[in-house]
């Protein structure tokens, strides 16, 4: 596979001059913008896991309504009590679970130790919660922490493998390229440019080649 022509730098560059982040659109800044703590950042990043970030939106603010996403009131709730309020976001009783472990872990360790724990230390305890995986804590590490790690959804993957960055579809394999290309410095807001990018031009199904600003340095362009 071709790679793209220009460095992570210019690519970078072009899509910050052309694209405009709305981060009411990310579910993690609406929760970080919200209550500004690590819990919540947390519980909103569960909530969008193979859903709409516009659903998981929804459920966080019909679960910030019922419980102030307060760790005491939502460890009284039910695991049926909870997918009620958090069934918009999808796979309700999964999801309510992990949330509910998440709540016993932090009330065990205090809020504190998400912000103060080792990072990577912290990702591999979270990573024993059920239902939270490896992409989950990235986003908490790169949102809440901003340590330079580079989560990896549909879009980013989507986007690497058009770009020719990554010959494996591995979850690191794509998140290491990306980190190589942008650079630590720059990884956090490419993130959010590159999932911005995958939703107004570099679709899934049919990408807006013939209008994109990279169609002449890209190796997927069909034009
Ligand atoms: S040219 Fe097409 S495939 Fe390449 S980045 Fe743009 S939209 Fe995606």
């Amino acid at each position: 596979m071709n790679r793209i022509k220009a460095n992570g730098k210019e690519v970078y560059d072009m899509l910050a001059k052309h694209l405009t982040i709305n981060e009411n659109e990310f579910s993690p800044m609406i929760a970080l913008n919200k209550n500004k703590n690590p819990f919540s950042i947390l519980v909103s990043i569960i909530l969008s896991q193979n859903t709409t970030d516009k659903n998981a939106i929804r459920a966080y603010n019909n679960l910030y309504e019922k419980t102030k996403l307060d760790i005491n009131n939502i460890m009284n709730l039910s695991v049926d009590e909870l997918s009620e309020i958090i069934r918009v976001a999808g796979l309700p009783k999964q999801k309510s679970r992990s949330i509910i472990e998440l709540a016993k872990f932090i009330k065990g360790k205090g809020e504190q130790y998400l912000i103060e724990k080792d990072p990577l230390e912290l990702k591999k305890e979270l990573m024993e919660i059920p239902g939270i995986g490896e992409k989950t804590c990235d986003v908490f590490l790169s949102f809440f922490r901003e340590f330079p790690v580079f989560p990896v959804d549909t879009h980013i993957k989507r986007i690497a493998l058009r770009w020719g960055l990554s010959d494996k579809k591995s979850y690191k394999d794509i998140s290491n390229a990306l980190m190589d290309f942008f650079g630590k410095e720059l990884s956090r807001n490419a993130h959010k440019l590159m999932i911005t990018f995958g939703r107004s031009y570099c679709k899934s199904k049919k990408p807006r080649c013939h209008e994109c600003f990279l169609k002449e340095i890209c190796p997927s362009a069909q034009v």
